[in-house]
């Protein structure tokens, strides 16, 4: 059965035809990306000093307040390009350098992306995929890709439901994401390292700090101790960045270093020793992509 004619990839279950009505993530049954580009602003492990090869998918089926990718995931920004052609820009990445292929927000083309991995794995990539996700997903949509992400990069953004809803627009996210994380270790088990300590396989989950939410930050941090203790990594960021003035004035301001120490120090407190955090400085417009169509089209 074509998935893409009754979507319900992820938990919106809008049951729409993508082959001609677009669902909570405005996506069509087409693929559609913003930029293709080798980064180097992720875990020093995804980025290393020559890159990771970054695919910005158009679209995202969460809805949050703050988002840093407003321009693809609310404007819809991007271009449609064809499976055959995701393929080719992952193996163009991988002749620049690329260290893996990391998917920004690739959950509403999965069954595409899907696709494209297996064509480029015959015609010879070979650096691992990574799978970079908001964790608003289905246990069965990850299960899809069984056998061919090899590092998953979630997010798991509240402990709290109620912020899920207010700054998200999702409900049950913490069940939620956390099975779809479950699923994922279920899949690729505990970190791996190549020799240049660049991640080939594991999980890497992302816990983005808000203002205020210091308490909820300590929640998640627990959660994923008292699950997993040090079989996946955890990286606490305090980079949240206002894009424009907000209505909920408590996220119009940056993370205070004093709630980020607090928060470290609570993470050591607690025995986690397989993490990443963030130097001072990091809430900057300047780590945000420029969606230009970089490594799109076909030179
Ligand atoms: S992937 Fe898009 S269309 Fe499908 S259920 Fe999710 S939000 Fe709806």
């Amino acid at each position: 059965m074509n998935i893409l004619k009754k979507c319900n990839l992820c938990p919106r279950n809008c049951s729409v035809n993508r082959y001609n009505t677009l669902g909570y993530c405005q996506q069509s049954n087409k693929i559609r990306i913003a930029k293709a580009a080798l980064t180097y602003f992720e875990e020093p492990c995804i980025s290393s000093s020559k890159g990771s090869g970054t695919i910005f998918f158009s679209g995202c089926n969460l809805g949050c307040v703050f988002c840093q990718n407003k321009d693809i995931s609310k404007k819809n920004y991007g271009k449609y390009i064809s499976i055959k052609r995701l393929a080719e820009i992952m193996l163009e990445l991988q002749s620049k350098g690329a260290i893996n292929i990391n998917l920004v927000t690739p959950t509403p083309h999965v069954i595409n992306i899907a696709k494209a991995i297996k064509l480029a794995k015959k015609e010879g990539l070979v650096i691992p995929i990574i799978y970079n996700t908001s964790s608003y997903e289905n246990v069965e949509t990850i299960k899809l890709l069984d056998g061919l992400i090899d590092v998953y990069l979630p997010d798991l953004k509240y402990y709290d439901d109620k912020y899920a809803k207010k700054y998200s627009n999702a409900k049950n996210y913490f069940q939620v994401a956390t099975n779809a994380i479950l699923e994922m270790y279920r899949q690729v088990g505990n970190p791996i390292f190549d020799k240049d300590d660049n991640i080939v396989k594991g999980i890497i989950v992302r816990h983005l700090m808000l203002p205020t939410l210091k308490e909820d930050t300590k929640k998640v941090l627990y959660y994923l101790y008292n699950t997993y203790h040090d079989n996946i990594y955890i990286s606490i960021m305090n980079q949240y960045t206002i894009i424009e003035p907000l209505k909920y004035e408590e996220l119009n301001h940056k993370v205070k270093d004093k709630d980020y120490d607090e928060v470290i120090d609570y993470a050591i407190s607690l025995g986690i020793k397989n993490a990443y955090c963030q130097l001072d400085n990091t809430s900057s417009k300047d780590f945000i992509p420029n969606f230009d169509l970089e490594g799109v089209v076909k030179n």
